[in-house]
């Protein structure tokens, strides 16, 4: 059956910002209906990597947050640590990076909860039945603490799964360290000898004995960590452990089976309880969130997207995008020569051909997340 997905577009008239377009939305939408009262509202955004201009605005995030306190609801916003170097690594640099981007209580009206704790080992394993990749998803835990979910989607490209939406959001960003271990790595972690100084801290927080110290070259001062590759078992502890940024993940996942988990993930996330999802179609970079700068976005500002199917939001978001026309001299037009250029498969696989961005929604579907069909109720 065809899913609900509400829209507005970018115009605006007289007193009536784009603000008041998304209040009207949700005022008009599903989430009006559900009972917020006395629940804590975990509202799951991608709080940006400083350097990135393309994140959503606050004063939508503060519109979103006044929606749910003005029904009794107690929200806040919450995002994983990150797998990769950056400044999103630990839940404190996490929690700065939030605040630089203009996410703070002050700006937007809630804290900041990072759900998978300190160094991103705070988790719940979700056991789901009937999954191809990942029985028991590993979720931050004050996400899986939460009575209600709102996804709060900056809907852009993606360099690893094609596009990010409200699956990308919620599945690979509410995945902890070891979940997201899990979906982007099929081995495991390597030490780089260069950064490691042996201070042994990775080896206290591996439970499997993982991490041994071979003699010192005589040529070095100390001996180097060296990441044992049939004992570890991938939880990515030690990544968040090592404050030299010498462990990492391999990357190494097929792109089809990253975004098959990434489905499972979110599926994760959403199974049985009260979940709503709001998707911001603007400012269409060609990469993610993630990344310390964005690029010029690919297409115009299209609009505000919201449901409670997140694969029909996303199908409808990607259609939107597809739909649009080319903005010049962008990552889109960069491609104007290659083979992918009036590729059947879209935009976001003429930026990043080597993706297979359907995927997401054939698996979230085929896994009973959603239904890929929707109905567009403009408003
Ligand atoms: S925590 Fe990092 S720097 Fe310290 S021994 Fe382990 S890899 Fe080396
Ligand atoms: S990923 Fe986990 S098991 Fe593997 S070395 Fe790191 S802490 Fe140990």
């Amino acid at each position: 059956m065809a899913a609900k997905v509400y829209w507005t577009d970018m115009r605006t008239h007289g007193t009536i910002s784009m603000l008041t377009k998304l209040e009207r939305l949700l005022e008009r939408s599903e989430l009006a209906k559900m009972d917020l009262q006395n629940k804590f509202v975990a509202i799951k955004m991608h709080l940006g990597e400083p350097g990135n201009t393309a994140i959503i605005r606050p004063t939508y995030v503060k519109t979103v947050v006044d929606f749910i306190r003005k029904r009794g609801g107690k929200p806040f916003l919450t995002d994983c640590n990150t797998l990769y170097v950056g400044g999103r690594k630990n839940a404190l640099d996490h929690i700065d990076s939030a605040y630089i981007n203009g996410f703070s209580p002050l700006t937007v009206g809630a804290h900041v909860i990072i759900a998978d704790g300190l160094k991103g080992t705070d988790e719940v394993e979700v056991p789901l039945e009937g999954m191809t990749y990942c029985p028991a998803p590993k979720i931050g835990r004050a996400l899986m603490d939460a009575d209600v979910v709102i996804s709060l989607t900056h809907f852009k490209g993606h360099e690893q799964s094609g596009f990010g939406g409200a699956l990308k959001n919620l599945g690979m960003g509410g995945g902890s360290r070891a979940g997201k271990m899990e979906q982007h790595a099929a081995g495991k972690p390597e030490v780089d000898a260069q950064q490691c100084v042996g201070c042994k801290q990775c080896a206290k927080n591996c439970a499997h004995d993982a991490i041994t110290f071979p003699a010192a070259d005589p040529a070095e001062k100390f001996p180097k960590a060296i990441i044992n590759q049939d004992r570890c078992v991938g939880c990515g502890r030690c990544i968040g452990a090592c404050n030299q940024d010498a462990i990492q993940p391999m990357w190494d996942e097929a792109r089809e089976v990253l975004n098959h988990k990434i489905a499972e993930y979110t599926l994760a996330v959403v199974k049985d309880r009260p979940c709503f999802h709001i998707s911001l179609v603007m400012d269409v970079s060609p990469t993610c969130d993630c990344a310390n700068q964005s690029d010029a976005p690919i297409v115009p500002n299209v609009g505000i997207f919201c449901g409670l199917d997140p694969v029909a939001l996303d199908q409808a978001c990607a259609d939107a995008v597809n739909a649009a026309p080319i903005l010049q001299n962008t990552a889109l037009t960069d491609a104007a020569g290659c083979d992918h250029h009036n590729d059947e498969h879209g935009h976001f696989h003429v930026v990043h051909p080597e993706t297979c961005w359907e995927e997401q929604l054939i698996h979230g579907e085929r896994i009973g997340l959603g239904s890929r069909e929707y109905e567009l109720i403009k408003l």
